[in-house]
């Protein structure tokens, strides 16, 4: 978190930020409001920003970046393909896009990839393809979700961020979470009767079940708060879709390729969905890359059917060899096994954490995905931030990491754990650390509220 590189380039720091600002606009911001860092290189599980200095991704960007900043392996596949062919149209068959789907196809267990160029874009073909495959027009999701910025990717998330653009897509139904540490059904887990599913059932039967093509949800909600269903939630939801000939669809575009220490998150309770939408560790970011992925029900309609999409860039090869590449490390330097390891050491600094810090209600992980939830008081669970909002103690607590370099994902009152999985377990406990520092400072703050 202190070594520093030479910064590359002929433009100053302040110049680059200053160009981006005046001729760019950057995504989820008040443009003028905006102060962007610039970036000039990486390695591992650090970035270098203008001034030279290294950062601690402990989020991976957007929780893409598994296989850390620059993977050598990476940059030269990447350079092969360039070299080889840079381009071929979306109807031209290439080496990459056979190889990458035939390994989709193992690795997930289901037929075919359709390609596209991220996660939103994903979503929005498996909407189209369940309303086509079934004949059906309504979407089931989840309040507690993010599905993508696009018109119907955003319609179909819960995330307060589809609050703009209302009323959206039509067809969309939205219904309450397995979320155990704040039950919206106000059950415990001694009481629970798994209502965060019948619930579902009766929303079926209410909108009526020949109308509803598809339940999509994400493999383990992300953005949301991380929030892990309970082990028997998606046998119980797998059976509940095929009472109704409703295709499951989970969208593994966060939780997918590694995340969790599975190819996909719902591969822990050994089930299969009829598509998966994926992205983000696909190509761990090196090239934009999406795909949904379909079983042989669907895939055998659109052998007869015509296929109502694809753009310009689908399929692209260079993405294409990138996935390919990206699938083959993942194997070859037996990163799944690394997740479980540094995941058991993640969990258990996180429930001591818990255990020792006020302001920590709920922890919730799988591998190296994971979140810790931030209260003013573990008795009631009062959010250290509302919801949809932030709070002087949140933003402390976010100062604090910032000011030692670790770059970290918080949102409301949600802090996540999300490095690169190539991280080394010091790497980890460094950014732990910090992140304790900052909780003392929290639980400090809010023994000064109550004295007060
Ligand atoms: N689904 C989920 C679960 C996501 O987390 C995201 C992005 N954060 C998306 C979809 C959208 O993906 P993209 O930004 O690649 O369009």
């Amino acid at each position: 978190m202190t070594s520093t590189q030479e910064r590359p380039g002929v433009a100053s720091a302040h110049d680059i930020a200053q160009m981006n600002r005046d001729y760019t606009m950057f995504s989820w911001s008040v443009q003028g409001a905006s102060t962007p860092m610039v970036m000039t290189g990486g390695k591992g599980s650090h970035f270098y920003d203008g001034a030279g200095q290294s950062w601690l991704d402990f989020s991976s960007q957007l929780i893409n970046l598994n296989v850390g900043h620059q993977h050598p392996r990476m940059l030269e596949a990447i350079k092969k393909q360039v070299d080889q062919l840079c381009f071929a149209g979306p109807s031209f068959a290439t080496e990459p896009r056979g190889l990458l789907g035939k390994k989709l196809a193992e690795v997930t267990g289901l037929a075919k990839a359709f390609f596209t160029l991220g996660g939103s874009e994903a979503n929005e073909n498996a909407i189209k393809m369940a309303r086509l495959v079934t004949g059906r027009d309504k979407i089931i999701t989840r309040y507690r979700s993010y599905h993508g910025a696009t018109m119907g990717s955003m319609s179909a998330s819960g995330d307060p961020r589809r609050w703009p653009v209302e009323p959206g897509v039509p067809g969309v139904v939205r219904v309450f979470d397995p979320y155990c540490y704040r039950c919206p059904f106000g059950k415990t887990p001694d009481s629970c009767g798994r209502e965060c599913v019948s619930h579902i059932e009766e929303v079926i039967q209410m909108e009526g079940p020949e109308s509803i093509a598809a339940i999509l949800v994400e493999g383990i909600t992300g953005s949301n708060g991380l929030i892990v269903p309970p082990d028997d939630y998606y046998p119980k939801l797998r059976a509940l879709c095929d009472k109704y000939g409703i295709l499951l669809i989970t969208d593994e575009v966060m939780s997918g390729f590694g995340r969790t220490g599975k190819w996909v998150a719902t591969q822990h309770w050994g089930i299969k969905p009829d598509i998966i939408t994926c992205a983000k560790g696909l190509t761990s970011g090196y090239m934009p890359l999406g795909a949904v992925i379909v079983n042989g029900r669907v895939a055998d309609y659109f052998e007869t059917h015509m296929l109502w999409g694809g753009l310009t860039y689908s399929g692209h090869p260079v993405s294409c060899a990138a996935g390919v590449e990206n699938l083959a490390i993942y194997e070859e330097e037996d990163i799944f096994a690394r997740v479980d390891d540094l995941g058991a050491h993640l969990a258990a600094r996180l429930e001591a954490m818990k255990a020792k810090y006020a302001c920590v209600g709920d922890v919730r992980y799988k591998g190296l995905f994971s979140v810790l939830e931030l209260v003013k008081d573990k008795a009631t669970k009062e959010p250290l931030a509302p919801f949809n909002g932030t709070s002087p103690e949140m933003n402390a607590l976010a100062g604090h990491i910032k000011s030692k370099q670790v770059y970290a994902y918080s949102r409301f009152n949600f802090l996540w754990v999300c490095p690169p999985l190539v991280i080394t377990k010091e790497e980890l406990d460094a950014g732990l650390d910090v992140y304790e520092e900052g909780l003392a400072k929290v639980d400090a703050l809010l023994g000064a509220g109550v004295a007060a």
